[in-house]
């Protein structure tokens, strides 16, 4: 699965933290991450559940 920066629509991104109100995000799909370009943090849509 390919997650682009939405920013810089750059590919290496990095799951990062959630926070408190992100877990129920989670649980919908929707994951923080970080992108190590340009260093946006954003959420993105993603089917797959990470651990
Ligand atoms: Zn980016």
């Amino acid at each position: 699965m390919v997650v682009l920066c939405s920013n810089c629509g750059g590919g290496t991104l990095q799951r990062s933290k959630r926070r408190f109100f992100e877990y129920p995000l989670s649980l919908l799909g929707l994951w923080p991450f970080r992108c190590k370009e340009c260093n946006v943090r954003f959420l993105k849509y993603s089917k797959r559940s990470f651990k």
